[in-house]
């Protein structure tokens, strides 16, 4: 039988921190909802624990089993009467007498000040025992004690201090009732600072039978140990006794590589002792904390207030912060990634400075407005080959900005090629990932042949931030924000970081379908129509304009790229060209960062509106999403990972020039541009793809995916549709399709 606690959280809520004056009580209430045990339906589960993200290896067991494999632990004690210890059970073994035994196992797991402390016992007869919580005792063997215990004599319970031998009974007194009919009962004892809260269970149902809390100063550390008296049924057995030191485990780490710079990788939910939040200190009082809690200690931001230390607490932390009289200057779970990003605060007050041929980009992250002052200042230094294009707008008003990087006017007929990211606002490392597109192109321009090429041959557009306000808000006001688009959804005037809409799932091919959520709150909210959102619209209207031969949106951080299609059952094209071209510009690239080379991926959950199928779907683009290596590493690892993603966007660009590629215009007798629809009859489509030409200039691009003979099926409304034959070698053929 394992030994679970159940922790549940759906005690009534507490009130919130800043919300009380009274802000002892308000901590209580959220000791109580984040960490008081209650049984819940998966507890008493062979193997299942109903303590939330409580794993019961952070326990430190100091008797008894946890799980049925373990091995009885057998502590070192010291002790009074006579105790056996035998198969992870305890046992007193006295004649009734009238003087009371004591137990203390030896160890540091049994010292501790502040935490948790469980024990099981076994009823096979009248209880006369205390589980000792902070005692010091004299001698060996003990004599006297000083500290807390948690009493059960007969059917009630209550909390009591000890003052040099003498008990004081504390608190309420409390029946359990019914203790005949129970065959074990688990003792749990909650400790931070003057709060003890004991809960008291069914052993095997794990049902709430009792809870009792006391605040006293008297003892703050000592060792826990075991009392009985004298009515002690010696059969009834101690079977279990755990300890989990808050001030050892007061934040879960994530099995993430550290990041040197700044620090584990933390949860932002919750600890075994509770919900995590950030407390703000004035900088020079972090000089004034213990050891463990300066460890906490985050980033310092500067304000204008003064430097302010930010520590990341759960409930326990959160409360030895209170007690060591360091005023808590706010309190705040919600605060956004730039609070911990010295790099970034440092960048944002700067210009962009010159680099080379380009522009510095390593030193930091990039939000909007600094985007869009690098794209200012790329198109002021290279006004020759670059545009600065705004393609939308959003919600909140920010521009949707382009640089559209190449030799001739925009009226020219060139392949266009698009190259985006931040469709989600927090992968900040996708926006790197076009800016040194960008700088590579600019910097190569006249000196690197292949890159004069393309600049020479395509239209590049360069998107680094389609979604704006969600990476605004991810950087500058909550780090809940994640992927959406911070739109407000409720129409309540106030954007929340969970509203908004996940814009690569808002596209219209397959709009709707399983991979996206209808609820306005869910991360993959889809939006209340398809093509609702204004970025979303302003790429579909780019697209429809530029008709991109190829493009690749870049997100973080599965090392994949996805082709077409990503929504559930629907027909790909076959062959399928998506995904020969997908294979063939990833193996171009180099090992990443975390070690991995870019897989082509099906994904194994359906996406449905995305903007890579859309692309594919309505103008026949070569649309990849090329995920990442990382999510927002640290710098160095940003720049290792952007210059190993290189050779992708460059082996598609080259794959766009150099084919296998058919690409041309359809024109009528007067050489006017027709639209029309261009299809190549040896790749079958089944989604019922319509690939048109451009309205300006009658262009198409179709990939094809090996050299061979193909056949170009051209339809015009009100014409006859022509066919032409096709040989394609290992380059790009251009035909020119006059229409009678
Ligand atoms: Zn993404």
């Amino acid at each position: 039988m394992p030994t679970p606690i159940a922790i549940a959280r759906d005690l009534p809520s507490p009130c919130g921190l800043r919300h009380s004056a009274c802000v002892h009580a308000v901590l209580v209430a959220l000791m109580l909802a984040g960490v008081a045990p209650q049984a819940s339906p998966a507890a008493g589960k062979p193997g299942h624990s109903g303590f939330s993200d409580h794993d019961p290896k952070r326990e430190v067991r100091i008797l008894g089993r946890v799980a049925p494999t373990d091995a009885p632990a057998i502590p070192k004690a010291t002790s009074n009467g006579d105790w056996s210890v035998a198969g992870g059970r305890l046992v007193p073994r006295f004649a009734p007498s009238p003087k009371e035994q004591m137990w203390f196992p030896k160890g540091d797991a049994a010292h501790l000040g502040e935490g948790l402390v469980r024990a099981r016992i076994e009823l096979h007869g009248p209880l006369d025992v205390s589980l000792l919580l902070r005692q010091r005792y004299q001698g060996d063997p003990p004599t006297v004690l000083s500290g807390y215990g948690l009493s059960i004599e007969g059917e009630s319970a209550r909390l009591h201090r000890w003052d040099r031998g003498m008990p004081l009974p504390m608190g309420p007194e409390v029946r359990l009732g019914k203790l005949d009919q129970r065959s074990s009962l688990e003792l749990v004892v909650f400790m931070v600072g003057p709060q003890l809260i004991a809960s008291i269970y069914d052993g095997d149902g794990l049902q709430l039978i009792a809870t009792l809390a006391i605040h006293d100063t008297t003892y703050s550390f000592g060792c826990v140990g075991l009392r009985v008296g004298p009515k002690h049924d010696p059969n009834s057995a101690v079977t279990l006794l755990t300890t989990m030191d808050a001030t050892k485990h007061a934040t879960r780490v994530h099995a993430v590589p550290r990041s040197p710079r700044y620090g584990p990788a933390t949860d932002p939910e919750a600890t075994p002792f509770g919900n995590t939040r950030y407390a703000f200190i004035a900088g020079a009082a972090t000089a004034r904390l213990p050891k463990d809690l300066r460890a906490r200690v985050q980033s310092t931001v500067d304000g204008r207030e003064g430097a302010r230390a930010v520590l990341f607490l759960d409930t326990v932390g959160f409360e030895r912060l209170r007690r060591t009289g360091v005023d808590v200057l706010s309190v705040d779970s919600n605060v956004p990634w730039s609070t911990f990003n010295p790099d970034f605060r440092r960048r944002a007050k700067k210009q962009p400075s010159r680099a080379g041929r380009g522009f510095v980009l390593e030193d930091s992250y990039k939000d909007p407005a600094l985007v869009e002052q690098l794209l200012r200042a790329y198109h002021e230094r290279y006004p020759g080959i670059t545009e600065l294009v705004e393609v939308g707008r959003t919600h909140q008003g920010r521009a949707l900005w382009a640089l559209r990087i190449s030799d001739a006017s925009r009226t020219d007929d060139e392949p266009a090629v698009l190259l985006d990211a931040a469709h989600h606002g927090s992968e900040l490392l996708s926006v790197e990932y076009v800016l040194d597109a960008i700088d590579t192109l600019v910097a190569g321009y006249h000196h690197d042949a292949r890159v004069t090429r393309w600049i020479d041959n395509l239209e590049i557009w360069c998107m680094p931030m389609v979604n704006p306000d969600g990476n605004h808000m991810f950087i500058h006001e909550s780090r809940f924000a994640i992927r959406k688009n911070g739109k407000d959804s409720d129409g309540d005037g106030y954007s929340d970081p969970f509203e908004g809409v996940d814009l690569n799932r808002n596209y219209p091919f397959g709009w709707g379908q399983t991979g996206s959520s209808g609820l306005p709150m869910h991360k993959w909210y889809r939006g209340p129509a398809a093509g609702s959102e204004p970025e979303t619209r302003a790429m579909m209207a780019l697209a429809d304009r530029e008709r991109f031969a190829a493009a690749i949106s870049f997100h973080t951080f599965g090392t994949e790229i996805y082709s077409s299609y990503v929504v559930g059952d629907t027909s790909d094209m076959e062959p399928n060209v998506s995904r020969a071209v997908a294979r063939e510009i990833v193996a171009a690239a180099d090992v990443q960062p975390n070690g991995r080379k870019y897989a082509v991926r099906s994904p194994d959950y359906p996406v449905a509106g995305s903007d890579q199928d859309w692309h594919t779907h309505a103008h026949g683009t070569m649309a990849f999403v090329l995920e990442g290596s990382h999510h927002n590493p640290p710098l160095d690892v940003r720049t290792q990972a952007v210059i190993a993603t290189r050779p992708v966007w460059m082996a598609l660009l080259d794959r766009v020039l150099g084919g296998p590629w058919i690409g041309g215009h359809v024109r009528d007798a007067a050489g006017k541009p027709v639209a029309a629809t261009v299809m190549v009859a040896e790749v079958v489509t089944g989604a019922g793809e319509r690939w048109g030409t451009r309205a300006r200039d009658g262009r198409f691009d179709r990939a094809v995916a090996k050299p061979g003979r193909y056949t170009l099926v051209v339809q015009a409304p009100g014409r006859a549709p022509i066919e032409r034959t096709v040989a394609v070698g290992r380059g790009r053929v251009d035909v020119d399709v006059v229409l009678p």
